[in-house]
């Protein structure tokens, strides 16, 4: 018997597609009732017709999570539809364009940081207003990158914005903690989605990443699954502030 998440509630923003997608339909596999949050309206509810495969309660908000008040309210309708949130996944996110440091312009730094620092932000400090106003024990967790360990060369604006959410994953960890509220990343390698789409072609890129990888493959979003669901059991109180890496061996290799 695996970890049971049944009658818990989990938001995962970016759960529309890739690898929220995968976290998504893991948790909804192992019992949670499940929000999906993303920008188009049709993609989410194709997804949530998908998910709803699962026999558990699905419900899809349109949000963009750098829109301080569309995140209020997808907020407010998925604990109208499924009842005080548990588990808070913030997974949506935007890849950087690569460039050379020296050709990144403000304009360019500024997207990725609006959304995948921003949009945690914004996101995550709505739920832990959400847990704390209902008094519940709860888990965040943070999807970062390994570009948060290895240097992420001609896409510093993405790798600086994934570190930066280690540090707001540690900071939460202690501020949290007695709150009941665990707050730990995860850290997924080379994952096979529309936002690597463009490395994942490149042949030359796949095959010297592939070669780097001990595991000989990159990952399909359900290999996010497990890891998510464990960050988010209720059932662990002692396991907060770390960061999961699951990238098949490539950043110890
Ligand atoms: P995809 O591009 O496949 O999916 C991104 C998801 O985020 C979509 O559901 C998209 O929905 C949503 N999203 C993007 N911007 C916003 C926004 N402003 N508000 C709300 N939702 C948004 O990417 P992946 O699945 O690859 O990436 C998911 C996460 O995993 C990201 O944080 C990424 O950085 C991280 N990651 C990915 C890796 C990979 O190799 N693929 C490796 C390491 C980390 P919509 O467009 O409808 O808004």
């Amino acid at each position: 018997m695996g970890i049971d998440l049944t009658g818990r509630v989990v938001v995962v923003t970016g759960g529309n597609r890739g690898i929220g997608l995968g976290i998504a339909r893991a948790v909804a596999e192992a019992g949670a009732d499940v929000a999906i949050w993303g920008r188009d309206a049709d993609r989410n509810a194709e997804a949530a017709e998908r998910l709803a495969a699962t026999g558990r309660r699905i419900h899809a908000a349109t949000c963009d999570v750098t829109d301080e008040d569309r995140v209020a309210a997808a907020m407010d309708a998925t604990i109208e539809a499924l009842g005080p949130l548990d588990a808070f996944v913030a997974n949506a996110g935007v890849g950087g364009a690569l460039l050379p440091y020296a050709d990144v312009t403000l304009e360019e730094w500024r997207r990725v940081m609006t959304v995948d620092l921003d949009g945690v932000f914004l996101s995550t400090r709505e739920a832990v207003r959400r847990l704390i106003e209902h008094r519940r024990p709860g888990a965040l967790v943070l999807v970062s990158s390994t570009s948060a360990i290895h240097g992420a060369a001609r896409n510093v604006a993405y790798g600086t914005a994934k570190t930066g959410l280690l540090g707001l994953t540690r900071a939460l960890a202690v501020e949290l903690a007695r709150h009941h509220i665990r707050v730990n990343a995860l850290l997924p390698g080379w994952t096979i989605t529309e936002l690597a789409e463009a490395a994942y072609a490149d042949d030359r890129f796949r095959a010297v990443t592939t070669r780097r990888t001990p595991v000989r493959r990159w990952a399909e979003p359900a290999d996010m699954g497990p890891a998510a669901v464990f960050l988010c059991d209720p059932t662990i109180e002692y396991h907060t502030g770390d960061h999961l890496v699951v990238d098949g061996g490539y950043t110890v290799f």
